[in-house]
């Protein structure tokens, strides 16, 4: 795919011709063509990615930032000119506000101590909600436990939605951050976060989207969000693992003390007195993931290609068709099932565990994930120690929602 995102923006996506950019998507798996439903939790990587990260292995490595010789100027340029496609990606104002993290849960935990704990003190409440992933609870725990601040809960709906009135309510004089999912791992609510956002503005308190579901699925734009931190992770968006991203406003960013010391986050060090790097760098103390920025910068490039507004467009196509099919299988419960969710289908068959479920379609080639999916309180929520997940991107077919749907109508037999 190498279409310029202007032009196959109101295209209709050639989906075989994405998937032969996925080369782990060709082969068999106990003897029948996989079927990859477990996008969620870690998506695959295109030849465009793979191929930038070899790239810079075979051609290119050397520490990266002061180095005089040509190969760590290569890898500085590689890894620097990765942050600006990344900030381009997501609207940011500034280079300076984009900080490499090891994913998701290092952006917010980044958060949480350097924000968070220098900031609250006893009473002090960070509002979150019942849909978040253990990513965007136990941090905010941790910082609670260390500064005497409390966590308070926005709860949610039958249909997976977090209550307005209630958030509204809880949103009080004490509350010193919002910290929320743009999109549920566990059930695909979109959260309403425009309006979340706009409350929360008009209180003086800032807000950190954890945009790890949101990333991959739609145009992010922070700018337009006007939230205050955005985390993500590489690999959920066709990139690397072991590399993400904070987004942080860069009057805010400014104002927090580093949460790592060492190497590369500092401009002097002396015994006496340490003078700390300017932003993005202050936060990135040590030498970095350099090769999985270099593949998050092609997987960047790689989503413009196809165009995020196709990839929405796509998924939605195949979330109703995928929900159709499943709603068929005798003894199947949805489990979220909010107007307008991203492709993310939880479900529950009638006196089968979720793990049988998972193990039986895996011999048939079918990836698809159970458990509580570190949303531990949804699932109470819901009454269930866990669900089985199936969750879809852009390469996904309609005859794979089918072959699961067939693979659970026999799984239901083998245990009727
Ligand atoms: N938040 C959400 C909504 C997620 O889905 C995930 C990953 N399942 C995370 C946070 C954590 O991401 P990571 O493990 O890449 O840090």
């Amino acid at each position: 795919m190498s279409a310029n995102p202007d032009t196959v923006l109101t295209t209709d996506l050639d989906i075989d011709a994405l998937r032969a950019d996925f080369p782990i998507l060709h082969q068999e798996v106990n003897g029948r063509p996989l079927a990859y439903l477990d996008n969620a939790a870690s998506a695959q990587r295109p030849r465009q990615v793979i191929d930038a990260v070899s790239h810079y292995y075979g051609s290119d490595h050397a520490n990266v930032h002061r180095g005089v010789h040509t190969l760590s100027q290569r890898a500085t340029d590689a890894f620097e000119g990765a942050r600006t496609k990344v900030r381009r990606f997501i609207n940011a104002r500034s280079d300076k506000e984009i900080i490499w993290t090891r994913g998701t849960t290092e952006a917010i935990n980044l958060v949480a101590q350097s924000w968070g704990r220098p900031r609250l003190g006893e009473g002090d409440e960070i509002l979150i909600t019942w849909l978040e992933h253990h990513a965007n609870i136990v941090p905010w725990q941790i910082v609670c436990e260390q500064t005497g601040a409390r966590l308070v809960v926005t709860p949610m709906d039958d249909t997976g939605q977090i209550r307005l009135d209630e958030f509204e309510r809880l949103l009080g004089p004490k509350t010193r951050l919002v910290a929320l999912g743009h999109v549920s791992n566990a059930l695909g609510t979109v959260n309403p976060v425009h309006h979340v956002i706009a409350m929360a503005k008009e209180r003086g308190v800032p807000v950190l989207l954890d945009g790890a579901q949101a990333v991959p699925h739609m145009t992010v734009d922070v700018q337009d969000l006007d939230c205050d931190f955005y985390a993500f992770s590489g690999h959920k968006m066709f990139g690397p693992t072991g590399i993400g991203v904070l987004y942080g406003r860069e009057s805010i960013l400014a104002d927090m003390p580093p949460w790592q010391g060492g190497g590369d986050m500092i401009l002097a060090v002396g015994f006496d007195e340490t003078v700390y790097n300017e932003l993005p760098w202050k936060f990135e103390a040590g030498t970095p993931n350099i090769a999985g920025a270099v593949g998050l910068g092609a997987a960047v490039d790689y989503l413009d290609s196809v165009g995020m507004s196709n990839i929405a467009r796509r998924e939605a196509t195949l979330l109703e068709h995928a929900t159709r099919v499943l709603e068929e299988v005798p003894g199947l419960r949805i489990i979220g099932t909010a107007p307008g969710k991203a492709a993310v289908i939880s479900f529950i068959l009638e006196g089968i565990h979720p793990h049988d479920i998972g193990t039986i379609v895996d011999h048939e080639g079918i990836a698809i994930r159970t458990g509580h999916h570190c949303a531990m309180p949804v699932m109470e929520y819901f009454g269930v120690p866990a669900t089985a997940r199936a969750s879809f991107a852009f390469y996904n077919t309609e005859e794979e929602a089918d072959r699961l749907a067939e693979a659970l109508v026999k799984t239901r037999e083998m245990f009727a």
